[in-house]
């Protein structure tokens, strides 16, 4: 299995390893559970060191923990650049921290572009650029394989939230059919469950559930 993941724990999003030679790390939690990340991170990556770790987006339940797992793994954190400042400043309402009762922790960023490519020596991740949840989410998305890690654009089951800052329920739609139209068989969500074979049938439910087909 290419993709291993973390079960986010309480309040944590999922985070992701796409394994290889050289690793990359999707999204980090809230930093709550910051001990339990570097264990599994030391079973899975092995003798591999991470030197990137992708934000899906900026929502602290996913990049809360990117600021002391950086430093302390020494990675380089990724994200798009509508999504960057409000991480690199830890804005408190754009990351939505305060909703947690915590300041979120300022973070060196490195812009993204859609469509670059990240390779991991095993499997190549595009970037794909899916607004909607926030402006500047994207998902990443392995083509030969199929591999497709949306985010909170959708899950097994549902979609993400349009309404909170920088939400649109339009780009939403738009990004999910993008998704579809890259087919995808695996898909790994930014919470809840994964599917390694239903992602097409995830995508099409969630396009009902926004009422689009
Ligand atoms: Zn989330
Ligand atoms: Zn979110």
């Amino acid at each position: 299995m290419v993709v291993r993941c973390l079960a986010g724990m309480d309040f944590d999003s999922n985070v992701y390893l796409l394994t290889g030679e050289d690793p990359i790390l999707v999204d980090a939690g809230t930093g709550m559970h910051h001990q339990d990340i570097l264990k599994w991170l030391s079973c899975t990556a092995k003798k591999c060191k991470v030197r990137r770790m992708v934000l899906t987006h900026r929502h602290y339940d996913h990049t809360g923990g990117a600021p002391a797992l950086a430093r302390e793994i020494g990675a380089e954190v990724l994200m798009h650049p509508l999504d960057a400042p409000a991480v690199r400043e830890g804005d408190p309402r754009q990351t939505l921290s305060y909703m947690f009762g915590v300041q979120s922790q300022p973070v060196e960023v490195t812009e993204l572009r859609e469509g670059q490519v990240l390779s991991t020596g095993e499997s190549d991740y595009e970037v794909v650029h899916t607004p909607g949840h926030t402006s500047g989410g994207i998902s990443l998305f392995d083509k030969v394989n199929k591999v497709l890690l949306p985010g909170d654009t959708v899950f097994v089951g549902g979609v993400g939230r349009w309404d909170l800052p920088s939400g649109n329920f339009e780009q939403l739609v738009g990004s999910v059919k993008k998704l579809l139209s890259l087919a995808p068989k695996e898909i790994y969500p930014g919470h809840g469950d994964f599917s390694q074979h239903g992602a097409a049938g995830i995508l099409e439910e969630a396009l009902k559930y926004l009422g689009e087909s």
